[in-house]
């Protein structure tokens, strides 16, 4: 089995409203599907989200540095030999999302040669994921709202609250009010996006003591290393790193030089085999880790829930699963569901990620 052929091809499907965060805001999902094509005819499927506000990776260059660069290099070889590959795309610095898109699409190829789901390859400790919904920036009481809405219409109970922004108190209130509204059997946990500094930060965690916050990710620029140590040391929650620690190299750094001590993996960028990698540190380190989403479509979804499924780890704490239902519409032929708070694996050979043509044919573009 060799790779023969592989597709980096743009698509647009706007958003059912704008979403808003402290690093950006985005209105329409224009991300890059990519499809690699064995001499077989096996035909390896993942996605890509372009965060140019984030990692720098945009829908050009994701296209460019897949076609141009890891193409020609990959063209020939065995789409098990997933070591190989990596170290073809590892002589390119950065484009995570690029090699997350052809590493996901190589272990999509494996699992459809073998017969065999790949959350069975990689683990298959569970059937499915529990569901974690992120409420962007909102008056309080439509946070409250929204929250009050997906626990009754998919019986989700985790929540996290992005913030990050001044005055600090919008996203205190914002935490009080979802407390009282949502009552203590809810999880509530905190992304500030680098929004604020370790200090304001640290001031947050002192005004919402007491309100059973359960993680801050990403609370300022991992560059602040001095303050940002000091919050980590009195913090009584775990700080996650989320967007500082792109590849296995960054996690270390960040937990060993006490930057962080709670890590989020994004399979949209780390790919399965990073992520794999990125895993084996923070259970080696005894570290939480939770399943994050960088606004992935539902092919994106369906790979982080195959991924966090797959170990015991990274399927203890909820998995940021439904931005999804923030898009109008998507690729997938067959939609994910979530009910009971969780989604579950697909029992078929490969990731699952199956296209529908004509949603293609609409969305594409460059037809
Ligand atoms: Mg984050």
């Amino acid at each position: 089995m060799k790779i023969e052929r592989i597709e980096a091809i743009p698509y647009s499907i706007p958003y059912t409203h704008p979403l808003r965060f402290a690093s950006g805001e985005v209105h329409a999902a224009g991300h890059v599907l990519i499809r690699i094509h064995t001499d077989d005819g096996l035909v390896g499927i993942a996605d890509t989200p372009p965060r140019p506000y984030t990692y720098g990776e945009t829908q050009a260059s994701i296209m460019a540095v897949v076609q141009d660069i890891f193409g020609p290099q990959l063209l020939g070889l065995d789409p098990l030999d997933r070591e190989m590959a990596q170290q073809i795309m590892r002589r390119t610095v950065h484009n995570d999302t690029a090699k997350g898109a052809v590493d996901i699409a190589l272990w999509d190829i494996i699992g459809k040669s073998l017969g065999t789901p790949v959350h069975k390859l990689l683990g298959g400790y569970a059937e499915g994921m529990r569901v974690s919904h992120m409420l962007g920036f909102r008056p309080a009481q439509e946070l409250l709202e929204e929250a009050q809405r997906f626990r009754e219409q998919y019986g989700i109970t985790t929540f996290k609250l992005k913030t990050g922004r001044r005055p600090l108190n919008l996203d205190v209130e914002a935490v009080r009010v979802l407390r009282e509204g949502l009552g203590d059997d809810v999880e509530i946990y905190l992304d500030a996006n680098r929004g604020w500094t370790a200090n304001e930060a640290m001031e947050v965690l002192r005004r919402t003591e007491g309100l059973g916050l359960t993680a801050l990710e990403e609370p300022c620029d991992a560059s602040e290393a001095l303050s940002r140590r000091r919050l980590v040391e009195h913090s009584p929650i775990p700080i996650t790193g989320d967007e500082s620690v792109p590849t296995p190299g960054d996690v270390s750094r960040e937990l060993l030089s006490g930057g962080c001590n709670a890590i989020c993996i994004k399979t949209a960028r780390s790919g399965f085999t990073q992520a794999t990698e990125i895993l084996g540190l923070c259970t080696g380190l005894g570290v939480d880790v939770t399943m994050g989403n960088q606004i992935d479509t539902q092919i994106g979804s369906l790979a982080t829930v195959t991924f966090g499924a797959a170990h015991e780890a990274s399927q203890r704490r909820a998995g940021e699963l439904s931005n999804f239902l923030d898009m109008a519409d998507d690729l997938l032929a067959e939609p994910i569901t979530i009910s009971d708070g969780a989604i579950r694996v697909r029992e078929v050979p490969g990731v699952g990620a199956e296209i529908d043509p004509d949603k293609l044919a609409r969305y594409r573009q460059d037809a």
